[in-house]
């Protein structure tokens, strides 16, 4: 997962107006942050740093950098070094084109992209491949830059939600077939501003729009907007469920009504097991994203929510997935959460997670927790184990890295030392879809029928990498 974002406009403050949007984006990555402006004089400026955006800004003069158009990415942990920092430039047809991306490709012209780029015998700065899309772009004809896009991607499969800026002034936001990733447009009082998420975009959200699978919307430099169907849509989308899950902010669209519903039917299921562990005092919510699924859970457990486990403030933005290693994930854990022992010492307590990926944050939370006197931790997970990697734009790239691969449920719960552990069933979470929503166009449809939770059931859509198995190797 990453964020993109671009803005095009009648004043010359692009690049600031893309910095504040990607500082609410944070969440969605802070590996390295980039900008690319189009100044005045025509040429394109780009800026990368590793880290947050704020250390970005921290090397950024905005005053050096005036232009009326800019883009700019977040990246998330993935494998490669700062040569892969998005957005990336190119000059195609005696113009500049710059690119940034949020997703994965999986195959271009029917073969895994790595073997696209390594056919190509053509000199690369990186391992990204968002350069293997602007080596695509660079092969294929077109009238200009905007019209190679469409006819470039028609040869890719995988999950993108791109903005791109060209030489002549254009921002351009494209979407795959399949609508993977969120992909936002919003008119401003001077311009147009595309986005990941809506938080970071002004809060009339009539004037939010998704881009449309299959769409592409290019705004030329005079504001002039066209937006047109570059790419049949997939008559079965996969808009990925688990930005609802665990990505998306508190307040985005759908996200409470979603997850309310999760932990609702998780305490159904807990009840109709016949075996929820007996005499609980209270339900501790594991931070933002499990907060609306605890609060619903313990509502219909009638305990009350106890607070036993804070943020730091000092690590505001910092999402343990963000880490590279185990090591470096337990410390964010560790310094992130901060457990109350006047809170929950003594007590026997439910603790409830969106889910558990790797385990390093809930393992680290069930340790903290027993540390301040916590008599019995029982954790619950608002989501079903995640057994299955995502090639769509998240770094769970080996099964080995995913806790619930080969584990049974018992298995894992003595993995991360609690004392029961129960998941969300898939029934359950599948049924909790028709309370997404996403302007414009997943609320005409059913979205349980046009959701990807791969990583989840196994269920992939119709294109996945070569070194995918698909033995399960289950017990
Ligand atoms: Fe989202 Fe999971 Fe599908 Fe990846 S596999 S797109 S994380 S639902
Ligand atoms: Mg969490």
């Amino acid at each position: 997962m990453c964020g993109v974002a671009g803005f095009i406009g009648s004043r010359n403050d692009a690049v600031s107006q893309v910095i504040s949007t990607l500082v609410e984006e944070q969440n969605r990555g802070m590996a390295s942050s980039g900008v690319v402006v189009l100044t005045e004089s025509g040429a394109m400026r780009r800026r990368t740093r590793s880290g947050s955006v704020e250390e970005l800004l921290k090397r950024l003069d905005l005053h050096e950098l005036p232009g009326h158009a800019a883009i700019g990415h977040l990246r998330y942990f993935t494998s490669g070094d700062m040569e892969d920092a998005q957005p990336f430039r190119g000059w195609m047809e005696h113009q500049q084109i710059a690119l940034a991306v949020n997703g994965d490709t999986v195959n271009i012209r029917g073969m895994p992209w790595q073997q696209f780029v390594s056919g190509l015998q053509v000199f690369r700065q990186a391992q990204s491949d968002t350069e293997a899309l602007l080596q695509l772009v660079a092969q294929t004809d077109g009238n200009d830059l905007v019209d190679r896009l469409c006819r470039a991607f028609q040869e890719v499969e995988g999950a993108w939600s791109l903005v791109a800026l060209t030489g002549d002034g254009k921002l351009v936001a494209m979407r795959d077939p399949w609508a993977f990733r969120p992909l936002l447009l919003c008119r401003t009082p001077h311009g147009y501003l595309v986005a990941s998420e809506t938080k970071s975009l002004p809060l009339n959200l009539e004037s939010i729009e998704s881009v449309l699978p299959g769409e592409i919307v290019c705004i030329d430099p005079d504001l002039t907007l066209k937006r047109w169907t570059y790419r049949a849509p997939a008559q079965r989308l996969y808009v990925c469920s688990f930005e609802w899950t665990y990505f998306k902010d508190p307040g985005s669209p759908g996200v409470y009504n979603f997850r309310t519903e999760c932990g609702q039917r998780l305490a159904q299921e807990a009840k109709e097991s016949g075996h929820a562990p007996q005499n609980i005092d209270g339900v501790v919510p594991m931070l933002d994203s499990g907060r609306d699924a605890a609060n619903s859970f313990a509502h219909a457990m009638q305990l009350p929510v106890i607070c036993g486990m804070n943020r730091s403030r000092l690590s505001k933005d910092v999402r343990a997935f963000l880490g590279s290693t185990t090591s470096e994930r337990q410390h964010i854990v560790a310094l992130k959460h901060i457990p109350n022992p006047e809170a929950v010492a003594g007590k026997r307590v439910y603790v409830l997670d969106d889910s558990i990926v790797r385990s390093d944050t809930i393992t680290a939370a069930v340790r903290l927790l027993r540390s301040v006197g916590v008599r019995q931790v029982h954790v619950v997970s608002a989501s079903p184990p995640i057994k299955w990697p995502c090639y769509y734009g998240i770094a769970t790239p080996t099964r080995d890295e995913l806790v619930a691969s080969h584990r049974t449920t018992e298995a894992v719960c003595q993995v991360i030392g609690a004392d029961s552990l129960r998941y969300l069933s898939l029934d359950g979470h599948r049924a909790a879809y028709r309370h997404l929503s996403i302007p414009g166009f997943l609320e005409r449809l059913e979205p349980n029928l046009h959701v990807c939770d791969a990583c989840m059931s196994g269920d992939y859509p119709p294109f996945v990498p070569p070194h995918h198995s698909l033995s399960t190797g289950e017990h």
